[in-house]
């Protein structure tokens, strides 16, 4: 049997240089290497004619030189090299640089097929540094060739090849993953056949085969892993149950808003599930500012009146801290306690809030990632709330609960999934949805501004800032890389700062900031210290600033739309009027379009399904950011036909053999633990 564990310095051709360059990429072993999938092929299979070729793509060509091939000397260190080829309809012209070796490479009697770029200018036909071949040999063209997501010095030569060796070496030998009758039912290539074909495809028909079978598996292994971690929640613990005579609307009634009739509908699921004696798992959804932290309250409320504590996580100190003020807010007729725990809480509060929350004596406890260390520890905990979902994996959640005997679990979240997805992808949780916003709330106008309107975006934001408003900046992640990110912002910030707005208080945020100063700023920015804060996405996570009034957004093509409406959300939060600017380059279709979704729409379902649809299977970044877990190979959008079929499949062997224990499950329970053990993020 063949290791797939094996790591990739041992493959030929791969030497510590490569390893280091592989592992940016995310390949560590073997079996990484052979599922590192092609992001597209190229088809250097089927020439084409001269007189049909188009500017700036990519062709084939089966042509015979008309002439030697010549060198010219450029300058020192430049030498071009031309040669001119003929094929049936028409002449090309085809040039290399410094690539004198090629000489005596080609003879006026043969054929040979050219594979390069073209460029056609006044009828004048180019190929540029085109790979070669002689007729009848498949060495660089006739084949169909996969190119590879990259990273920074790594050829696509290089990896072809060395993904080439990877498959040599597992050729034939990779045992199979899916059970036989589901192979044989569902019309599948075997696991060596598509794990050849989806790199180095025959054709593509052959190829959408592979691919076929490859996501398939990973959507079956995903969405039996799913069902079996609801089936574990679900059917053998006992949870708590707490007080039916514990009436949330004794603090409904005396709120100083009257609760939308989506946060009543949601609360009663709630209210329902938490007098149940198994223990609640459940996912609130809903978009940015539709009210989610006052069912959190009242569910904390439900459990502290129950006799039981309540733990509220949050992703950042600010948010916490934020969290904490609005609990304090609305529960403080109640008697009932609540605490900040936070990496930056000192050392003597945090001694004495541990030992309070020992003994009883804290109600709800709200923080950040601190609360997780082994040495908090509740005296009874029955109900565990996490916001903001996405930034929290599986494992978080679970060291949480396991704080408490089986606590209750609400999951909220403001990342709008559309709803096919959230519920094949939440599995292990039932959902509620919040889908309407408080009233009176004022839509943010949106707009989507080039380059040219820059001045009037600037006087706009100035004129606000005079009124007293505040304002944010958001610059994108321009590169994976914290340093770039850091300069581009710090640059932009500069010029703000220093020329545009320097008559106000600009200060700026990123990512590489420690923590603490980061809270420090947005705690500035909250009391109203600073005018305009430019920032990267850091601050994309539910803050409040109900002064602040404008977003603009730098660069908005490079955002998902999901992402914008995020940063969106952070404005509108007060009694004034908002705006959101999203300032874009670039002409393309897709951009207009994008920019014309989110300006049209506030809607977050709506907002959500479009970029599903708008990203289209090119793009691998951004499934993050929906908490949806990352696939290799499937595509949510592409593939819903696929989720659906095998969702009912997964549906119907779960109600046969629910732990997959019987011989012919084998498989599939091989791949589920594999899931586990990968840690599925959901
Ligand atoms: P999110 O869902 O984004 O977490 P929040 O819970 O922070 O939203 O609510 C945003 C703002 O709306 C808060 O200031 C909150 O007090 C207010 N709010 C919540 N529910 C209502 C309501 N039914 N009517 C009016 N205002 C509300
Ligand atoms: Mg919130």
């Amino acid at each position: 049997m063949i290791d797939l564990k094996k790591e990739v310095q041992f493959i030929k051709g791969v030497g510590p240089n490569r390893v280091k360059l592989l592992n940016k990429l995310g390949i560590y072993v073997l079996e990484d290497l052979i599922t590192y999938y092609p992001r597209e092929h190229e088809d250097r299979s089927k020439p084409k004619n001269i007189s049909d070729l188009q500017d700036g793509e990519e062709s084939l060509i089966s042509a015979i030189p008309i002439s030697r091939l010549s060198e010219v000397r450029i300058r020192k260190n430049l030498t071009l090299c031309k040669l001119s080829v003929r094929d049936e309809t028409g002449i090309c012209q085809i040039t290399w640089f410094n690539q004198t070796y090629l000489k005596n490479s080609f003879n006026i009697n043969n054929r040979y097929k050219f594979y390069g770029k073209v460029s056609v200018k006044n009828g004048r036909v180019e190929m540029q540094s085109p790979v070669f071949d002689l007729e009848n040999v498949d060495k660089n063209t006739g084949k169909i060739i996969p190119i590879y997501p990259l990273t920074y010095n790594l050829s696509q030569n290089t990896i072809r090849k060395i993904i080439e060796e990877a498959l040599k070496e597992v050729d034939g030998k990779l045992e199979e993953t899916l059970p036989d009758y589901l192979l044989e039912k569902y019309n599948l290539y075997d696991i060596n056949k598509a794990i050849k074909q989806i790199h180095f495809p025959d054709n593509f028909s052959s190829f959408f085969e592979a691919r076929k079978r490859l996501v398939f598996e990973e959507l079956l292994s995903m969405q039996l892993a799913l069902f079996s971690l609801k089936n574990n929640i679900d059917s053998n613990k006992k949870g708590i149950s707490f007080d039916k005579d514990v009436y949330m609307s004794d603090i409904i009634n005396k709120l100083p808003f009257s609760l939308t009739k989506a946060q009543l509908r949601v609360l009663e699921e709630i209210d329902k599930d938490l007098e149940l004696d198994k223990p609640m798992n459940r996912l609130l959804q809903g978009d940015v500012g539709s009210g989610k932290t006052i069912i959190a309250i009242l569910s904390c409320y439900k459990a502290v009146k129950s006799g039981y504590q309540s733990a509220v996580m949050a992703p950042t100190a600010i948010l916490a801290s934020q969290h904490l003020e609005s609990f304090t807010e609305i529960l403080k007729d109640t008697g009932i306690k609540c605490e900040l725990l936070i990496s930056g809480t000192t050392k003597k509060k945090k001694e004495d809030i541990l030992k309070r929350l020992s003994d009883g004596e804290i109600d709800i406890l709200i923080g950040t990632h601190a609360i997780l260390e082994e040495n908090v520890i509740f005296k009874n905990l029955g109900l565990v709330v996490t916001d903001e979902q996405h930034r929290f994996g599986v494992r978080q959640r679970s060291k949480i609960v396991s704080k408490g005997n089986n606590p209750n679990v609400l999951v909220m979240t403001a990342t709008p999934i559309p709803r096919t997805l959230a519920l094949i992808l939440y599995g292990d949780l039932d959902i509620s949805i919040i889908d309407e916003l408080p009233p009176n709330r004022k839509k943010i106008e949106t707009y989507a501004v080039t380059k040219n309107l820059e001045q009037r975006v600037n006087a706009f934001i100035s004129k606000n800032v005079e009124e007293g408003r505040q304002a944010y900046i958001v610059c994108p992640l321009v590169e994976e890389n914290e340093e770039i990110d850091a300069k581009s912002v710090m640059e932009l910030a500069d010029n703000y700062k220093n020329n545009i707005f320097s008559n106000y208080r600009v200060e700026y945020l990123h990512g590489k900031m420690k923590p603490k100063e980061k809270d420090e700023i947005m705690e500035r920015f909250k009391n109203g210290e600073i005018d305009i804060l430019i920032s990267t996405t850091v601050i994309e996570v539910g803050v409040n600033v109900p002064n602040s009034n404008i977003m603009v957004i730098e660069n908005a093509e490079r955002f998902g739309l999901a992402q914008l409406h995020q940063l969106r959300g952070r404005v509108g939060r007060g009694e004034y009027q908002s705006y959101c600017i999203l300032k874009y380059q670039g002409n393309s279709k897709i951009i207009k379009e994008r920019m014309k979704v989110i300006s049209q729409t506030n809607d977050g379902f709506i907002i959500s399904e479009k970029d599903l649809e708008l990203r289209g299977s090119g793009e691998f970044f951004g499934t993050k950011q929906h908490g949806i877990p990352e696939f290799k190979i499937a595509n949510l959008f592409e593939d819903i036909g696929m989720l659906k079929l095998v969702q009912s499949i997964a549906m119907e062997i779960i109600n046969k053999d629910e732990n997959l224990e019987r011989e012919e499950n084998k498989k599939l329970k091989l791949l589920v633990n594999k899931k586990f053990e990968n840690r599925i993020e959901i």
